[in-house]
């Protein structure tokens, strides 16, 4: 008898820095989003897609379910609730670590949703004695429903084959949504733009707390195979470019090779990086400018 083809919608969700965007790059295999050093550097909703003969499945990296402050955050979290709102299973992800406020409040959110939710416990290669890993098992199950609870450690790999099996057994049968050569639904200009801003965010630390936007003004292929990439990075004021910009240049020189490289890494080839810096008063509060920015 022939196999019915399954598919779905996987929503990740979990606290800043749990390791969402690591989980994800690790199963679609290909480096999207963006994994930093501090939290929810994450704006847009990527979806990363995974086929093969008998099942597609497409993941949805959520930006963490914070406390929204500005316009900006605010349309995180909406997309967010959504997300996982409709998905056609939740992976819930947290520290292999018994939870606490931060893991209670995802867990409230889980209360009302009818998708099966799976308890995906990351990081479990930071446990020394893996004993430990009982107890933390049984508080989740004591918590919360989850049809599976799943130790894995995303940044190797670890018992990823297990996650995938069960993902598939969950899913329902459906249609192919996307062509299977297809890894993201994003143009790649929403790529470059988030692996840009990244590096804005690393290089520059607490200097500039997400108070950066980056424009994507040209994406382009020449010839010989070489890509332009030509970029805006918005700031909100003046002392905030001087801080971007760094003594003599050299933070924006360290922002641009770092960039350069990772895509050079995304598209497997040359890359030739143009980066500006703009700064826009209170583009952060204005959800009029943060349309005009690209932002829906
Ligand atoms: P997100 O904010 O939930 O998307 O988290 P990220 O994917 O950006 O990961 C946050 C940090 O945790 C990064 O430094 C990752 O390298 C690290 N990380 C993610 N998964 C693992 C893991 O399985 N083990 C360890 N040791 N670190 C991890
Ligand atoms: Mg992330």
């Amino acid at each position: 008898p022939t196999i019915a083809f399954k598919s779905g919608f996987i929503a990740i969700v979990g606290k800043p820095y749990v390791g969402k965007s690591t989980l994800l790059n690790y199963l679609i295999r290909r480096k999207i989003a963006p994994v930093s050093k501090k939290p929810q550097t994450t704006r847009q909703i990527i979806h990363g897609i995974r086929t093969d003969e008998d099942s597609q499945m497409v993941f949805v990296d959520t930006p963490g379910l914070h406390q929204a402050r500005d316009p900006l955050g605010k349309f995180m979290v909406a997309g967010a609730k959504k997300a996982f709102g409709e998905a056609d299973l939740v992976y819930c992800l947290a520290d292999p670590y018994p939870p606490g406020a931060e893991e209670e409040a995802v867990l409230k959110e889980l209360a009302t949703l009818r998708s099966p939710v799976f308890l995906v416990l990351n990081k479990v290669d930071l446990l020394q004695d893996k004993q430990r890993l009982l107890p933390v098992l049984e508080s989740y199950h004591a918590r919360y429903p989850f049809k599976e609870l799943i130790p894995v450690s995303a940044l190797h790999g670890t018992q990823c084959d297990v996650l995938l099996a069960k993902t598939k057994e969950y899913l329902p049968e459906g249609p192919q949504y996307f062509p299977p050569d297809m890894v993201v639904d994003q143009p790649l200009d929403e790529i470059a733009k988030e692996l840009i801003r990244e590096k804005v965010v690393r290089f520059t630390g607490q200097e500039l707390p997400y108070v950066t936007a980056v424009i994507v003004d040209e994406l382009s292929t020449r010839d010989n195979g070489l890509v332009d990439v030509r970029a805006t990075i918005i700031v909100e004021k003046e002392s905030q470019k001087a801080i971007l910009i760094g003594k003599g240049g050299g933070k924006m020189k360290q922002i641009g090779q770092a960039a350069r490289l990772h895509l050079e890494n995304f598209f497997g080839g040359k890359v030739y990086l143009n980066l500006w810096v703009k700064v826009v008063p209170g583009w952060k509060k204005d959800p009029g400018r943060l349309q005009t920015l690209g932002y829906e």
